[in-house]
């Protein structure tokens, strides 16, 4: 039989800008907290290499099993190129229709293959597939047909020298798991495959595992080239096989299946073609009277897998992933030609922290990273732009204190065009957003438009430019409070609002923000107010960043400092005891 030139084809080739994505059966979004907080953490650590051990115990303990009977891969479709290239070289049955990438390892790797062709929905029976085959290659539940093969059919395809591969990369997202041979009594000539990248959305890691036959266990891992699996996949297969990250797992399996009869139902009203029983987190369908439904989703907005390419399936045939109710009203509308679907934009205002790139959180990180659109300040951690993916478009909006300025209003529209164009448009701000940064009006404006707007909370420069120049904002004994204030105005200025001579009184540290061409004036009306002239101050100047400045004087004094010093915006000064300490090692 010959190979199909399309065994290549996989559903992150039918996705694109401005499609909503049913054709990658990956969770979308970004793995839960305390997933991406395993990653990261190994990324700390990256300077050390891989190191395998814990992952496999965890994946062992997971599944009951030994060491030995486990192999920690880069994906699932690593493992299927270590049995290519591990177990001694035979001849393969592959049933189909199934994942490709199986038999385009095998083929790859020299073997002879046999197809064994079921169809949707056909019963496997241990009678066709040749004696000879040493290898037995079927997916359980069969992705793209949902088929579940009840274990003893497939424990009824075990024989002396032949190997049975069960690729259960979408086993996790059956409730309970019950076909399983993960947990098999006795895996002797079994190796099962499994998946983590769908569950947790972590496509981008790869992070998958063999298990089974320790002999053919064995034979795999002397293939595996040395450290393939880097150390973040590793902790998050740690994280991911904890007792919690099952039991969420498998809650996840339930509403997946929920939501997927609901869309069976409404498929079959339409008069589309199921497979009876199927499982899994994606329906294989496809309706007599429509045979260019692929395309015509693609013309909507919608993409799906198109299943033609599956040796087996005729043409027509389209899987698509089961999503949330809301993602499954828009694939109707599609359907049902009722309108264009595109993919709700939104805007999310992060704070980038102080300095070049170093001080955002990682909820921020997360949301540049799946921005469309970044929509930037002068102040924020540009650094971070060089690493967005190719396709975002970053738009700088800066406002320098004496510079080219775009006005609030042209920011604001930006926002709301590009979200309502259906974009993930990030507001990337320095410090925090709601600090001096104007954040509101722009949740004003996009709450106008009818636009949904999240906030990235960030480190403000109040806190953290004093704290990189190791000046505490409180510390016990000293003060008791800090007051932030925007010196952008002098004192005697009729638009100022700030009482002077109260926080003059005040007793707690102030931190002055926009203040540096005010600075003569703010200390002169401090003074004039009350506070000694030798109380502790001092100036930070672009915080965080490789040139930044520090002075340290008194209430008397820095003004004049500042300006010997030729001190430029950004900077931030500290008045009050905590401004002379430094802390000495002793
Ligand atoms: N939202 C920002 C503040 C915006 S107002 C935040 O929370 O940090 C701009 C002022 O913040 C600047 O004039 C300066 O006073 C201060 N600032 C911001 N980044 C700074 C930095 N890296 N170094 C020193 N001051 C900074």
């Amino acid at each position: 039989m010959t190979s199909a030139v399309d065994l290549l084809h996989h559903g992150d080739a039918e996705t694109g800008p401005g499609l909503l994505d049913l054709a990658v059966n990956v969770r979308p979004g970004p793995p839960p907290q305390w997933l991406t907080a395993a990653v990261l953490s190994a990324c700390a650590r990256l300077d050390s290499y891989p190191d395998p051990r814990a992952a496999t115990a965890a994946v062992a303990a997971r599944h009951g099993r030994a060491d030995g009977e486990v192999l920690v891969t880069a994906g699932a479709a690593e493992a299927f190129t270590l049995v290519a290239h591990g177990l001694p070289r035979g001849h393969a049955a592959v049933v189909h229709p199934q994942f490709t990438e199986p038999e385009a390892a095998l083929r790859a790797a020299g073997w002879p293959i046999t197809r064994i062709p079921l169809e949707p929905g056909q019963p496997l029976n241990a009678d066709l597939v040749p004696d000879a085959c040493t290898l037995v290659v079927v997916g359980n539940p069969t992705n793209p047909t949902g088929t579940l093969h009840p274990r003893e059919v497939l424990t009824a395809l075990r024989r002396p020298g032949r190997v049975l591969l069960v690729d259960e990369a979408f086993m996790d997202a059956v409730p309970g798991e019950p076909e399983s041979l993960a947990g098999a009594a006795d895996l002797t000539g079994v190796l099962v495959v499994r998946s983590l990248t769908k569950t947790w959305g972590l496509a981008g890691l790869r992070i998958g595992y063999l298990l089974g036959d320790p002999g053919a266990v064995a034979a795999c891992a002397r293939v595996q080239p040395r450290w393939s699996v880097s150390a973040p996949a590793l902790s998050a297969a740690v994280a991911c096989c904890a007792p919690d990250a099952v039991a969420q797992a498998a809650d996840h399996a339930r509403e997946l299946t929920a939501a997927r009869e609901k869309l069976r139902a409404q498929l079959t009203d339409r008069g589309f073609e199921l497979v009876t029983d199927s499982v899994g987190p994606f329906l294989l369908t496809r309706h007599p009277a429509r045979p260019g439904l692929h395309a015509e989703l693609r013309g909507r907005g919608v993409a799906v897998r198109r299943a033609d390419t599956f040796p087996g399936l005729g043409p027509g045939w389209i899987r698509i992933s089961v999503r949330d109710d809301d993602t499954t009203a828009l694939l109707l509308d599609a359907l049902d030609d009722t309108r264009h679907v595109r993919p709700a934009g939104t805007v999310t205002l992060v704070g980038g922290g102080p300095g070049q790139n170093g001080r955002i959180t990682v909820d921020g990180l997360i949301a540049l990273q799946r921005a469309d659109v970044v929509v930037t300040d002068h102040l924020a951690p540009r650094g971070l732009l060089d690493h967005l993916p190719p396709h975002v478009t970053v738009i700088d909006a800066a406002k320098h204190p004496r510079g080219p300025a775009t006005p609030q209003e042209t920011i604001n529209r930006l926002l709301v065009e590009h979200a309502g164009a259906g974009r993930r448009v990030v507001r990337l701000k320095g410090g925090d957003p709601f600090v001096f940064g104007r954040g509101y009006e722009e949740i004003e404006a996009c709450a106008a438009a009818g636009i949904a707007v999240d906030v990235c909370p960030g480190v403000s420069s109040a806190i953290a430019g004093p704290a990189v120049a190791g000046i505490p904002v409180t510390h016990r004994g000293s003060t008791q409070g800090f007051t932030v204030v925007s010196g952008h105005l002098p004192p005697d200025h009729p638009g100022s609002t700030v009482d002077w001579s109260a926080l003059a009184r005040g007793g707690t540290t102030l931190v002055v923000l926009m203040g540096v061409a005010t600075l003569g004036a703010i200390t002169a009306k401090l003074r004039a107010s009350g506070l000694p002239g030798d109380t502790p101050a001092a100036v930070v100047a672009d915080a965080g960043h490789h040139d930044q400045r520090q002075l340290r004087g008194t209430l008397d004094s820095i003004a004049a400092d500042a300006e010997a010093a030729a001190i430029q915006p950004p900077a931030i000064t500290v008045i009050g005891a905590v401004a002379a300490l430094r802390p000495e090692p002793r």
